[in-house]
């Protein structure tokens, strides 16, 4: 199940633009998740331009490991203003020869080829094992290591069915509009008492986390979707759990994790 298209520095054969000469190969990683992008919170969306135009300047490739934005209905999405901003603004990355790879969330999962193309990124299934600088790294949303989580486990097979998928696509966009307008709805306000009442029922597993461990063949995790940024010592290995990203509203927050020869950095937003 586990994919390694993009095994160690050679992601060559995902096609990236410039990639196979590769003249600063000892040039970070950087990996960042869960911004839940959209036109309602300006000021998060203004340090995602800062952090594409000025943070990831020196980087050798930006992996965006899901939850990209609020939600995404179809890459018809795209003839919004905003969207075509945020596609063209991530393109400036692959113009100055730094690889960018984009994984689903379980919000932005219907993210598609015609958008990959417009925002010069590679898409990565979850999970994927890639090596950087030496270590074996898996690679995921993290959502799938929310075992315990029936419900949504059961939703999230559903959504990944490609009928599913198919019909729901087929559907007016102004229609798939409205129906992701209630389910965030819906969502903000059913979410905050059962994640307090059980907040393991919302976390990712120790079974589901060794059992990625195990599968990749890795001695460590980078994921995120808990929006509880951390460092783990894990019997499998080291995990870490990447910030989500919110400065409009609530304590401003955010950051990302830097690899290179050095090591493993979690940073806050410059
Ligand atoms: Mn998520």
């Amino acid at each position: 199940m586990l994919q390694e298209k993009t095994r160690g520095l050679g992601m060559a054969a995902a096609g990236v633009p410039g990639e196979g000469k590769r003249p600063h190969a000892a040039r970070p990683f950087l990996f960042i998740s869960d911004l839940h992008l959209s036109e309602a919170i300006p000021r998060t969306v203004a340090a995602f331009e800062h952090f594409i135009r000025v943070s990831a300047d020196q980087a050798d490739s930006v992996f965006i490991l899901g939850d990209l934005f609020e939600y995404w209905i179809g890459d018809d999405m795209l003839v919004e203003p905003f969207v075509a901003r945020m596609a063209a603004l991530m393109h400036t990355l692959s113009e100055r020869g730094i690889a960018l790879y984009i994984m689903h969330g379980n919000r932005d999962f219907l993210m598609g080829k015609r958008f990959m193309k417009a925002a010069g990124a590679i898409w990565l299934p979850d999970p994927i094992a890639i090596t950087a600088f030496g270590t074996r790294i898996a690679l995921a949303h993290g959502d799938a290591l929310c075992t315990d989580d029936r419900g949504y486990q059961f939703f999230r097979k559903f959504a990944r069915n490609r009928l599913a998928q198919v019909l729901f696509l087929a559907w007016p966009f102004r229609g798939r509009r409205a129906l992701a307008e209630r389910m965030r709805r819906k969502s903000e306000a059913g979410r905050e008492r059962p994640v307090a009442l059980n907040p393991a029922k919302y976390d990712v597993t120790a079974k589901g986390v060794a059992a990625l461990f195990r599968r990749a063949r890795a001695n460590t995790i980078i994921h995120g979707h808990t929006h509880r940024p951390a460092r783990h010592q894990e019997p499998g290995g080291t995990r870490w759990v990447l910030p989500d990203w919110e400065l409009d509203h609530g304590t401003p927050r955010g950051g990302y994790l830097r690899v290179d020869a050095e090591g493993f950095r979690m940073l806050p937003l410059d």
